[in-house]
């Protein structure tokens, strides 16, 4: 893999299973397919237990998937070496996990958190890669670089958590709810910091988010649902995605109108799917459904 720019994913029928305390196996996620350009930004969306923590701990490298391919670049992570991966892990691929803490030494200062955060690096990606008195001001925490992670605010912590993230300046970026805790001049800030790391170094950048002005600030939404990608969204169009097995998925606000049992037109000539709504009787013709 490549130094410097942002790092592509591509995820194919990527299953994963949690096996619980009473050995019985809960699905996480179900065949999930998912592209993410070099230098795209990404927020991911859905219900609490959709999957979102889970995908993101294994694009992380994390976790390793039950089943299915993860490549991120050129490298397929579901079958590297447990040290090529540690290696990745800590210069090119940064993870923020979900809830503050479990991202920070809590014993020791904010600084010395940012210092040990760049410890993988060479003396060259040091000098090009913003440092820890600079990081520090970026997340508003100049005036905590000596302050003890464990006497931290729950904000604070989290602030240091992302300069911790970003101080390697990696190719890609995983922050599973990052702005939770935060105040929203926190939180834009925060945000900001996000944004100018794909600016500055083409950092592909995936949040999980459950906020929507945090969301609204990305180019492209993903929403989970039941372990699948749900739907889409661009630039505030949305669109659904077609899984395995060919099932479509529509954003879960729609369910609602187009409920399960719902026809879909299938197009050969031109080529599309036209679905309409169950009260529009002449919606579908009978003709097009033989
Ligand atoms: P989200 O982040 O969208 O809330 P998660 O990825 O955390 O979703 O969880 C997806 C599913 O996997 C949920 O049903 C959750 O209960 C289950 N799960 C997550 N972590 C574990 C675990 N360590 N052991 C067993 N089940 C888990
Ligand atoms: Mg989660």
């Amino acid at each position: 893999m490549q130094d410097g720019g942002g790092i592509g994913v591509r995820c194919s029928g990527v299953v994963h299973l949690y096996r619980t305390f009473e050995g019985h196996d809960v699905v996480a996620l179900q065949g999930v397919d998912l592209e993410i350009a070099p230098g795209e930004r990404v927020a991911f969306l859905g219900p609490s237990g959709s999957g979102k923590s889970t995908l993101l701990a294994l694009l992380g490298g994390i976790q390793r998937p039950s089943a299915g391919r993860i490549l991120l670049g050129d490298d397929d992570i579901s079958r590297m070496s447990e040290r090529h991966l540690s290696r990745l892990r800590a210069r090119r691929v940064a993870t923020m996990l979900q809830g503050s803490t479990r991202n920070l030494l809590p014993y020791t200062t904010a600084r010395r958190n940012v210092e040990f955060a760049r410890i993988g690096m060479t003396a060259e990606e040091a000098d090009r890669a913003p440092g820890v008195t600079d990081l520090l001001d970026r997340v508003g925490l100049t005036d905590q670089a000596d302050q003890v992670v464990s006497t931290m605010s729950g904000g604070q912590r989290q602030r240091l958590a992302l300069a911790c993230a970003v101080a390697t300046t990696p190719g890609l970026l995983l922050a599973d709810e990052p702005t939770s805790q935060l105040s929203h001049v926190d939180r834009d800030a925060v945000v900001g910091l996000l944004h100018d790391l794909n600016r500055d170094f083409g950092t592909t950048v995936v949040v999980v988010t459950h906020q929507p002005e945090v969301a609204a600030t990305f180019p492209r939404t993903v929403t989970m649902k039941g372990g699948r990608v749900g739907s889409e969204g661009h630039h505030g169009a949305e669109y659904a995605v077609i899984g395995s097995e060919g099932v479509l998925h529509l954003p879960s606000h729609l369910t609602t109108q187009w409920p399960a049992g719902t026809l879909v037109r299938v197009d050969a000539e031109p080529r599309r799917i036209v679905i309409s709504h169950p009260a529009d009787e002449t919606g579908i013709p009978r003709d097009g459904l033989r």
